[in-house]
C-alpha cells in the first residue's frame, strides 16, 4: 500500500502565510473559543490572545453538535467575526467546514479549513478539500484507525493538495473519566508514516481543562509540530465546551509553562 501513496514519509513543511509548520520549525499554537458567538466575544478573546501570544485564531461557526437542540453556530455572521477578529490583531484564522454547500465561503474567509473528527471519513468533502491549495487541518476520526487516518489524508493528497497538518483530538476507548482518550502514540507514528506536521489538540483529547498543560507538553515532547487549545473569555457561560476551555489568565498560564520548559521560545 505504502508504495502507491503520495504522502510517503518524506518530511513536508505547510505554510500559512507567513508561518511554517513541520520541520524544524517553532510550535505552532492555535488558540480560540470553541464557538464564535458573537462579534464582541471573539473579538476581546482574539485581542486578549495576541497580548499573549497566538499564531492562529480559532473559533468554529458550524458546530457539529450532538444534540440538534443546542448552538449549532453562527453560520456565515460568525465567519465575519472570526475574519475581522483576525484581521484586527494579524494572525490568520481557522474554522471548521462540515458541508461542502459551505466551503466557497469557508476557503474565502479561513486561512487554514479545519475538517472535523465527524467528517474524517466524509470522502467527498475530503476530496473537495484535495482541490483547493489553502492549508487543510485534518483531525482524526473520534474512532478512526491509524491506517483510514492516513489514507484520509491522502485522499486530500490524491485531489491535488499537500498542504494538509494532522491533528490528533483524542479517540473513544472504554476510558469514559475523559472525554476521549489522548493517542499521542500517533504524534512519532503519523509524522513517520505520512511525513506531515501534525499537532495535538488536548481540548477535545481529553475534555477537561486540568489536563490540558500536562497534555500540552506531553504532546510537544513527542515531536507534536504544534497545539490547539479552546480558550475563551467566559468559559462557564460559553455556548459549547466550557468544561475544556481555559481562561484567558490559564491560556496565559499555559504558555508562559511551555516556554519555562523550552517548548516555546521566549521572545
Ligand atoms: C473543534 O475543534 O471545534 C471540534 C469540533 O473538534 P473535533 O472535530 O475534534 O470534535
Ligand atoms: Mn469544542
Amino acid at each position: 500500500m505504502k508504495d502507491k501513496r503520495i504522502l510517503t514519509g518524506e518530511e513536508l513543511v505547510v505554510k500559512i502565510g507567513k508561518l511554517s509548520v513541520g520541520g524544524d520549525n517553532p510550535p505552532l499554537m492555535i488558540a480560540g473559543p470553541c464557538a464564535v458567538e458573537s462579534r464582541q466575544q471573539v473579538m476581546e478573546t482574539a485581542l486578549a490572545l495576541k497580548e499573549i501570544g497566538v499564531d492562529l485564531l480559532r473559533g468554529g461557526v458550524f458546530k457539529p453538535r450532538t444534540s440538534p437542540y443546542t448552538f449549532q453556530g453562527l453560520g456565515l455572521k460568525g465567519l465575519e467575526y472570526l475574519k475581522e477578529a483576525g484581521e484586527k490583531i494579524g494572525t490568520p484564522i481557522i474554522t471548521e467546514v462540515m458541508d461542502q454547500r459551505n466551503l466557497e465561503a469557508v476557503v474565502e474567509y479561513s486561512d487554514v479549513i479545519q475538517i472535523g473528527s465527524r467528517n474524517m471519513y466524509n470522502y467527498p468533502l475530503l476530496k473537495e478539500v484535495g482541490e483547493i491549495s489553502k492549508p487543510i487541518l485534518l483531525k482524526r476520526g473520534m474512532s478512526a484507525y491509524i491506517k483510514e487516518w492516513i489514507m484520509a489524508a491522502e485522499y486530500i493528497a490524491a485531489y491535488g493538495n499537500r498542504n494538509i497538518i494532522l491533528c490528533e483530538r483524542g479517540i473513544r476507548t472504554f476510558e469514559v473519566y475523559t472525554r476521549n482518550t489522548l493517542d499521542l502514540a500517533a504524534v512519532p507514528i503519523m509524522k513517520s508514516e505520512t511525513g506531515l506536521p501534525i499537532i495535538v489538540d488536548p481540548s477535545h483529547g481529553t475534555g477537561r481543562r486540568e489536563l490540558i498543560l500536562p497534555m500540552a507538553k506531553g504532546a510537544l515532547a513527542c515531536g507534536a509540530d504544534g497545539l490547539m487549545i479552546e480558550a475563551h473569555i467566559d468559559p462557564k457561560n460559553a455556548l459549547s465546551d466550557g468544561q475544556q476551555s481555559l481562561t484567558i489568565e490559564e491560556f496565559n498560564k499555559l504558555t508562559l509553562e511551555l516556554k519555562n520548559c523550552g517548548f516555546l521560545k521566549k521572545v
